[in-house]
């Protein structure tokens, strides 16, 4: 049989273990043979809607159980879920939409606003809200019984930090891989449960989702993220291992004041953007045990995480590839960097995807031998740990030093005033280029106190040459900065 082939994940787990929890939400814990029923018929429903084997169809749908049962319904008739962000607007939801060629858009009340502008907009597309769906007669599903790793589970949209959004497209074999890497690492019992607080039309919530397929594991599934809800969770639901990003963390951390986790909750694992240094002080203080990772959607989650024994010693490190997967740093001159050398991140590996739908341009811009050339920046120590810097596109170049705004940005929340802070470059006669901080904290901030304590903590052409304070930093719905908002701010403080 061709290695590339294996059973239904889905099919395969209910048969394995259909009697362990799979699914827990607001309260309500279902098995694995329950999840299978709910997604069973909600698949017959999808086929007696009209969706076929091999489509696209768009998914805007909410955490929530019903979302996991679409989702894995997609899954059983091999329908492939183009995962929309649900913080889109009308027209980045049809531009979407558009560029995905989706024959469906399956939706829910909820985003009857947006998703309305979109069905008037397109009309060849089908739009189908959830709760009319669950409400029709089901079809007898034709099950696709085996996959082939190769074929399309997922299309995500990279969040469009740095330009349009692309649709990355994310294989089952990507899927399976990242979910063996991960378990490689971070090992893997029964007794495992992971709280997933993140969003699920996101690869960090939709990994988790595939992980507790794969692994037979309870997944603890949140609306949104709520820091004491979160921590209640870990005890009530005996959560084991839980994905979050670091104003999450941060809030988790504040949260807990003296208190501890308990001690079977093993694994705080962090990624999504970088992470300052203090508060991953505060976490070793605390004993949140926490495990830097690497990743972006074109990766299908993690690709470099640091492994247990190093999480303190390796203190910042988002650690060494996972088993399957290959790192190496580009020195700018497009040779191997040298250890401690800055350079871009490259990564190589069975869960890294097969390119961009729809854009044969930019996949060859971005895969090269094999290699995914990652537009980030970092460099590895003489043991191989990787330590991310930042994007490329964030560099600032100031008298022909390098500045990553991540390390600014990492000292100014550190400072207790400032809850949040993002750096960007400004236009500068002499330097060329020089840092800008907006920064959002106390109203009594002191600017002249922050630059003092930037001096004290930063090389000093890395201190902030202004400071703008301003109410919240703006952020995406994976809480990323939106650098070029800020830019736009200072366009228009008339910088
Ligand atoms: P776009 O590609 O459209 O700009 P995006 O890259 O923000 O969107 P994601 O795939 O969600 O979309 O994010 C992946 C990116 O997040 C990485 O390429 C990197 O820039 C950043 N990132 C992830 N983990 C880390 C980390 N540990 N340290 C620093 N940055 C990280
Ligand atoms: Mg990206």
């Amino acid at each position: 049989m061709d290695a590339q082939i294996l059973p239904n994940f889905l099919q395969k787990r209910t048969f394995l273990t259909p009697d362990r929890p799979a699914l827990s939400f607001l309260g309500k814990t279902y098995t694995f043979s329950e999840v299978y029923e709910r997604a069973y018929t909600v698949a017959g429903q999808l086929q007696a809607a009209g969706l076929t084997r091999g489509q696209f169809a768009g998914v805007l749908l909410r955490n929530h159980e019903d979302t996991v049962f679409i989702l894995l319904a997609l899954q059983l008739i091999d329908v492939k879920a183009v995962i929309l962000n649900n913080r889109l607007t009308a027209e980045e939801l049809i531009w979407q939409m558009n560029d995905s060629t989706s024959a469906f858009f399956l939706t829910e009340n909820s985003f009857d606003e947006v998703s309305q502008k979109v069905v008037n907009s397109l009309d060849e597309i089908s739009a189908i809200h959830k709760e009319d769906l669950f409400r029709t007669d089901p079809a007898e599903p034709a099950l696709v019984e085996e996959i082939n790793l190769d074929e399309i589970c997922t299309v995500m949209y990279t969040s469009g930090t740095t330009g349009n959004p692309k649709g990355v497209l994310q294989t089952y074999g990507n899927h399976w891989w990242s979910a063996v890497g991960s378990a490689l690492n971070l090992g893997l019992n029964e007794k495992d449960s992971w709280l997933c607080a993140v969003p699920i039309f996101h690869i960090s919530g939709y990994s988790i989702l595939m992980r507790s397929i794969i692994y037979g594991m309870k997944m603890v599934l949140f609306e949104s993220f709520h820091e004491k809800k979160a921590i209640d969770a870990i005890s009530d639901e005996k959560v084991t291992i839980m994905s979050a990003v670091s104003t999450m963390l941060t809030r988790i951390a504040d949260e807990l004041k003296n208190d501890k986790l308990p001690e079977y909750f093993r694994c705080m694992l962090l990624g999504g953007g970088p992470a300052a240094k203090s508060l991953l002080e505060v976490c070793k203080e605390k004993g949140i045990p926490v495990y830097q990772t690497y990743g972006m959607t074109e990766t299908s989650s993690q690709i470099v995480t640091l492994a247990p024994e190093y999480s303190l010693s390796k203190l910042g490190s988002a650690g060494k590839p996972l088993f399957p997967s290959h790192l190496k740093i580009a020195a700018p001159n497009g040779k191997h960097a040298n250890p401690g050398e800055a350079g871009e991140i490259l990564v190589k590996g069975p869960n890294v995807t097969k390119g961009y739908l729809n854009r044969q341009e930019e996949t060859a811009k971005k895969m090269k031998d094999g290699w995914l050339l990652t537009g980030d920046i970092g460099y590895v120590d003489k043991e191989g740990f990787l330590y991310v810097l930042d994007r490329r596109s964030d560099l600032i170049i100031s008298g022909g030093e390098n500045i990553y705004p991540a390390e600014i940005e990492g000292v100014l929340v550190s400072h207790s005033q400032i809850s949040d802070a993002g750096v960007i470059g400004m236009k500068d006669d002499v330097w060329g280029e020089v840092p800008v901080a907006f920064i959002a904290g106390d109203e009594n901030l002191d600017k002249k106190e922050v630059i003092k304590y930037c001096l004290e903590r930063l090389a000093k052409y890395k201190v902030p040459k202004k400071l703008i304070i301003i109410n919240e930093i703006p952020r995406n719905a994976s809480k990323k900065i939106l650098r070029r908002k800020l830019r736009e701010l200072l366009e228009e403080s008339g910088n």
